[in-house]
């Protein structure tokens, strides 16, 4: 079995069978309610298919209940594994975009966050004309994303996709599995990373690094984005991708 992915909903997960029947299973595991625990030695242990990615986290190091919660609770290890995650991959947007400059002229649209979804619609945004700034902190992804592979044909991505299974089996409860016939892919997400930036450069969108504080209606019906550092960028209209 391999975890393709983690959020709050639970792990989602992806069984192999030996070659002859190569099968796919996607399986949405039921959320584990949250148990008080004593706070003695208790661990939690979490290793990657690679095994390059372990963690542990001891609930000793946290002085209760709440300090462990407040920390990251049952997500901690998931935090640890994305810490440790290799970085060295993936293109530093500030190399390669045109900064957006103090003083900007109004820009057709401001985009807020460069995870995929920002990435992505700066790109699109600005191929069909629109003058568009993205405004983020500079950071890699971090996520393992999984995809449909026909989604992700669509959108021209599949040469991002690392790994396919060629058939999906959904489970709805134990006895009773379900063959869709759809392809699932693991996404490289530095393949992902580069791959949007370059259609962002392409397009010739515009960077800054800086996280937005806050969004304010200007009098002329413009919008002003006000970023951290007391940059402020006015634009037409501003989409927040976070
Ligand atoms: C461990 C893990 C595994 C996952 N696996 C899958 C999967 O298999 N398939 C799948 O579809 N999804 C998966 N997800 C969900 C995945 O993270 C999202 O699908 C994807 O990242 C969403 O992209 P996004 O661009 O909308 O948001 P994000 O990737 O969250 O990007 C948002 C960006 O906004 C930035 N930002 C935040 N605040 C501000 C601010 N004030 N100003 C400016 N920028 C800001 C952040 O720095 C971030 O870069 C997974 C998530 C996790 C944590």
């Amino acid at each position: 079995m391999e975890c393709v992915g983690a959020q709050n909903v639970g792990a989602m997960a992806v069984f192999t069978r030996p070659r002859l029947k190569p099968l796919v299973g996607r399986r949405i595991m039921p959320r584990k309610k949250q148990s008080f625990w004593p706070m003695s030695s208790m661990k939690v242990k979490c290793n990657s298919s690679s095994g390059s990615e372990s963690c542990v986290v001891d609930k000793e190091d946290f002085a209760d209940e709440e300090d462990y919660i407040k920390a990251g609770g049952s997500q901690l290890v998931f935090v640890q594994m994305q810490q440790k995650k290799d970085m060295d991959q993936q293109s530093k947007l500030s190399d390669e975009l045109q900064q957006i400059s103090a003083g900007q002229t109004v820009l057709d649209l401001v985009v807020i966050g460069c995870g995929p979804a920002g990435l992505a619609l700066a790109a699109e945004s600005a191929k069909l004309g629109l003058n568009v700034g993205l405004v983020g902190p500079d950071l890699p992804f971090t996520n393992n994303y999984g995809v449909w592979e026909d989604e992700f044909k669509d959108l021209g991505l599949q040469a991002c996709i690392e790994h396919v299974w060629r058939d999906t089996i959904v489970y709805l409860d134990d006895d009773d599995p379900i063959l869709i016939g759809r392809a699932y892919g693991r996404v490289s997400r530095h393949l992902l990373h580069e791959e949007l930036l370059k259609r962002c450069v392409e397009a010739g969108v515009l960077y800054l690094n800086s996280k937005v504080d806050r969004i304010v209606e200007a009098t002329n019906g413009h919008s002003l984005v006000e970023c951290e550092g007391d940059v402020v960028i006015p634009c037409r209209y501003s989409f927040v991708t976070f």
